[in-house]
């Protein structure tokens, strides 16, 4: 729940601090590491032959050399002294980049004014810091290409000069003046254990690279070795962070560490100490391969640093990839994206792409073979996918087009169809997601139309303050408040999953969100329509509201209601954001169209049907960011229960559906008339009796 740019709450980690690390049996059942002379962690012997007779090996040489010749020619300064937190590089009045005059001064860009102080001076070194590990790296690179000694010349000043201060930098210290063991999530060269475990990453590749030329002597190595890796492993072994991301970071760091010292212990306490590797294999996800936090964003994020490990476990030669849940991990993002490949903005996470997965969806076509990955690299390029997979290569989705239930993700998606006219909705029902969880058991989010209608709104950015007072609120999302509270945190379950020929259907429950109260929501997708049945038993009479946010230009009515009323469906718990309400109180059935912006006008027609008498709210929320206007339906009853019926015509033209009929007595059963025929549904507990249209 750490990530580089999130303040966390320190305390949570004190008790990390003290529990050594616990070794479980040997790490290697039948793969000692093997440490054959270097290169070995950036690349072995073996793959640096094969690579300079590959096809694309010209090309990366001349990248590789263009970047050398650069830092040869206009070498990096090398910062004296430790770093500070980043992003205290800014300037505090406009948030925007220093600009550096000399080390000593600091430059903002829009006012002018000069910074000086202590702390700007050490986020700029913290910039220093990162470019000489990249540097290093690259530097590395040209000389295993070319073997010119003078790249390795300009590696190892960097090398050195590290070597020669690391000794000298402060004890422990954090970004917010905290030493010592009170600094847990602290560093050294850094102020923070994080920045360190990435740099270090790349220091060791350039060493790994350079090492063997003629311009290290063996005291060289040695000081390098013994002066910065070895100290920087005892700053990446200070804390244990669990099953946190930055501890996925640490164990990248010290595996690295680990490969270029040769040191075998240290490589088998990365694998079995807690939080080591594989503790976070079995504990930070479960077999669909989903990172804890519900996130992509996250999940990408670890993965980065899990690929580093593995690299660096499999050039040692322990498979660490054949854990099948590597693989999922990597396939992960092809189940959660929606068919155009954007990911739901669900929990604090963005709307990404699986683009942003291109590295690992290439690193595991190359290890795995498998042609998914493939697919996910070529991303409907003909040309490309014949490149990868040979002449008589078959096209389709990289995207998931099956319904699943995903109970790592906590989400199950119903998906009906391929190419344009693919639908999915997905219901989040499981894993509350750690601190980046949003408080929104059995929301909902709807893809129809080439894109995305019922939205999460995600994270914003966390410096508005909306992402306090709005996107974790449940009101922000598509499902039911009680009292207009906010749910609690908890994990709900899925009571059944059915994915049939004409429809998948799923239902997912909550006792916990309001306790003491259920609620159930019960889902049924067929193409061009999705039937919703949302059931509420409170534990005492409330305001029950059901809430639907659809990406759109406005929201109307299809009959004419009347002007309705100026009102506010409530003032706090996310509420206050809602903004331009009016209300209808109804006692029929009624139908509403989200209209899009886009051209084509497209609609999301929604039928609703179920309690006798229901107050309606039309209003706008808060999209993607923070000036997106979205056009939210409020749905109120007040009693003890309520079943709340939503037909949704996914057409894009509203002209599908034709009738919804709710049978007196029971709200679970649905009867929808459409122009491709009768859909009758009753939905229990257990599962769901459906008839589709005979055709
Ligand atoms: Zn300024
Ligand atoms: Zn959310």
């Amino acid at each position: 729940m750490r990530s580089p740019f999130v303040r966390c709450v320190p305390c949570l980690f004190v008790l990390g601090l003290l529990l050594s690390p616990i070794a479980t049996g040997s790490a290697f059942a039948d793969n000692e590491p093997r440490f054959d002379p270097p290169p070995r962690l950036a690349i072995t012997a073996a793959e640096l032959a094969k690579r300079k007779n590959s096809p694309e090996f010209p090309a990366l040489r001349k990248e590789a050399v263009a970047q050398g010749d650069a830092l040869l020619k206009n070498p990096i300064t090398l910062p004296t002294g430790s770093g500070d937190w980043t992003f205290y590089y800014a300037c505090p009045d406009h948030g925007v980049d220093l600009q550096a005059k000399n080390l000593d001064e600091h430059v903002c860009p829009i006012c002018k004014k000069v910074y000086t102080t202590e702390r700007i001076k050490a986020a700029y070194r913290t910039r220093l810091h990162d470019r000489a590990n990249i540097a290093a790296m690259e530097l590395g690179w040209a000389y295993a290409y070319t073997g010119d000694d003078r790249y390795a010349r300009e590696a190892q000043r960097i090398l050195l000069k590290f070597a020669d201060d690391y000794p000298g930098y402060p004890p422990r210290h954090d970004r917010w003046g905290r030493t010592g063991i009170f600094a847990h999530l602290g560093g050294r060269r850094y102020a923070q254990s994080l920045d360190e475990a990435v740099g270090v990453i790349n220091l060791c590749k350039g060493y790994d690279l350079t090492r063997t030329s003629k311009v290290w002597t063996d005291a060289q190595r040695e000081h390098v070795e013994k002066d910065l890796f070895r100290p920087i492993a005892d700053t990446l072994l200070f804390a244990n962070l669990g099953i946190n991301n930055h501890q996925t970071w640490f164990n990248a760091g010290l595996m690295c560490i680990a490969s270029v010292l040769g040191d075998k212990a240290l490589v088998e306490k990365v694998l079995t100490m807690k939080g080591g590797f594989r503790y976070q294999v079995e504990k930070s996800m479960g077999d669909n391969g989903f990172w804890y936090e519900g996130s992509m964003a996250y999940h990408n994020y670890a993965l980065q640093a899990m690929l580093d490990i593995i690299d660096a476990g499999r050039r040692m030669g322990i498979p660490l990839h054949e854990d099948p849940r590597i693989k999922a991990m990597i396939l992960a993002p092809l189940r959660y994206a929606y068919p155009n490949g954007t990911f739901p903005a669900i929990n604090d996470s963005d709307s990404g792409h699986i683009s942003s997965f291109n590295g690992s969806f290439e690193w595991a076509w190359k290890l795995y073979g498998d042609p998914r990955f493939a697919r996910a690299i070529a991303q409907g390029n003909e040309a490309r996918l014949k490149e990868l997979l040979g002449s008589d290569a078959k096209g389709g989705p990289a995207i998931d087009t099956t319904s699943a239930n995903l109970p790592d993700a906590g989400l199950i998606a119903l998906r009906r169809g391929s190419g344009p006219n693919a639908t999915c909705v997905m219901v989040d029902y499981g894993e509350h997601g750690g601190g980046h969880g949003h408080f929104d058991k059995l929301n909902i989010v709807v893809y129809a139309n080439g894109r995305e209608w019922l939205l999460d709104p995600g994270r914003l950015t966390y410096s508005h303050k909306e992402y306090k007072t709005w996107v974790k609120e449940t009101a922000a999302h598509n499902t039911v408040t009680l009292g207009g509270e906010t749910q609690s945190k908890t994990t709900g379950k899925a009571l059944w999953f059915q994915p049939q020929d004409q429809y998948a259907a799923c239902a997912t429950q909550t006792d916990l969100a309001y306790p003491g109260s259920v609620l159930t929501r019960y889902l049924l997708l067929a193409d061009n329509i999705l039937i919703d049945v949302y059931d509420v038993a409170a534990d005492k009479p409330t305001q029950i509201d059901w809430v639907a946010h659809a990406i759109s230009e406005k929201l109307q009515p299809v009959e004419n209601l009347g002007p309705g009323m100026t009102a506010s469906p409530g003032e706090r718990n996310g509420y206050q954001h809602l903004t331009e309400g009016k209300s209808w109180t109804v006692t029929k059935p009624t139908q509403w169209d989200f209209v899009s912006a886009t051209p084509d006008k497209a609609k999301l027609r929604m039928w609703i049907a179920g309690p006798s008498q229901e107050t309606l709210f039309t209003c706008k929320g808060i999209g993607h960011y923070i000036n997106m206007l979205v056009p939210c339906l409020v749905r109120r009853v007040q009693g003890q229960q309520a079943q709340f019926v939503a037909v949704y015509d996914l057409s894009g033209r509203g002209d599908y559906v034709t009738s919804v009929e709710v049978p007196p007595g029971d709200g679970l059963q649905v009867k929808v008339g459409t122009t491709g025929g009768a859909w009758s549904v009753a939905f229990t507990k257990t599962g769901v009796k459906c008839t589709p249209p005979t055709k």
